[in-house]
Parts: structure tokens; C-alpha cells; sequence
């Protein structure tokens, strides 16, 4: 009768398990293993995995911040100057947030010579809310809902169009 030979977690060498990982072939246990589309992998591999799709340093983060946030501010006041002329304004937001969103994700882009993270990504993204700020607050202020309504088309429209232009998710070209 041939047992299988007994295999420990190589985390936690008092788990028995049957799991190997798919990457580097050690035993690991059902808690260390990591579900990915190729099979189970281990959390050093999963690890290594994230950082060869990490490549964004620390100024890109200020960088692209900075770039989102003064584009995106631009941008907003834009949309409550057009949204003032009547049906074609409403157009024109429509379609200038996109733009606007495309602009400013290709900007973003050249800033950070195309280093990605996932981080640096929603970072972009509040930049591109936190640029519109002002303008949103100033539509609250003096108590203008079209305003307020053109500034929320803007950003639902803008924000995660930057987002998946950035992270590579093609929605139009
Ligand atoms: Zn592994
Ligand atoms: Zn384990």
C-alpha cells in the first residue's frame, strides 16, 4: 500500500495539507493559498505577482494628483459655463466630460511615463473629485442645483472613464 507522502504548509509546518502552489511548488496550506484564474498560488508568489504590475513611484503620486486635480478643476468650471446655455449646454457636458475624462487620463499618463498601481489609479481619481471641489462648493453655496446637477454629470462621467482609461480598460477609443 503506497501512502502518499504527508506534506506540511511551509508556513505553518503543523497543517497538513494536499495544496501546492502552482508558481513555486511548495505545500501550502488552505489559509496561505491564494485563488487566482491559473490555480493556487502561495502569498509570496501572489506578492511577487502584484509587484511586477507595480511600477508607480512615490512622485507619481503627487504628480498625477496635482495634474488630475488642476485639470479636472478646469474642467468643472468648464461644465457650469456651458451648462448655462440651455439643451445644447446639456450636450456638451455630456460629451466634454468624456473628453474631459480622456484628456485628462492621457495627461496623467505622460506625467507618470505610464508607470501603473492600482493605488496610484484611485489616487487620480480623487484628484479628479478634489479638482472639481471648489466649483461644487461654489454651486452649494450660492444654492444653483443645475449647477450642482452639471458638476455631478461631470464627475460620474469623468472620474471612472480617467480610472479605466488609466488601468487599461479600453471603454471607447
Ligand atoms: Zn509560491
Ligand atoms: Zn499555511
Amino acid at each position: 500500500m503506497t501512502e502518499p507522502a504527508i506534506q506540511y504548509c511551509y508556513a505553518h509546518p503543523t497543517r497538513e495539507t494536499s495544496l501546492r502552489c502552482k508558481r513555486c511548488d511548495r505545500p501550502i496550506c488552505t489559509s496561505c493559498a491564494v485563488s487566482t484564474p491559473t490555480g493556487y498560488i502561495c502569498r509570496d508568489c501572489m506578492r511577487e505577482r502584484q509587484k511586477s504590475f507595480d511600477t508607480a513611484v512615490w512622485y507619481d503620486f503627487v504628480s498625477g494628483f496635482i495634474i488630475a486635480g488642476l485639470l479636472s478643476g478646469l474642467a468643472s468650471f468648464l461644465v457650469t459655463f456651458v451648462g448655462g446655455i440651455g439643451f445644447i449646454g446639456w450636450l456638451l457636458i455630456f460629451l466634454g466630460s468624456s473628453a474631459a475624462g480622456g484628456i485628462i487620463a492621457e495627461a496623467v499618463r505622460a506625467v507618470t511615463r505610464r508607470r501603473r498601481s492600482r493605488a496610484l489609479f484611485l489616487t487620480i481619481g480623487a484628484g479628479v473629485v478634489f479638482g472639481a471641489l471648489p466649483m461644487l462648493l461654489l454651486q452649494l453655496l450660492s444654492g444653483n442645483i443645475f449647477g450642482l446637477i452639471f458638476q455631478a454629470i461631470y464627475l460620474v462621467i469623468a472620474a471612472p472613464m480617467v480610472y479605466a482609461r488609466l488601468s487599461g480598460i479600453q471603454l471607447s477609443r
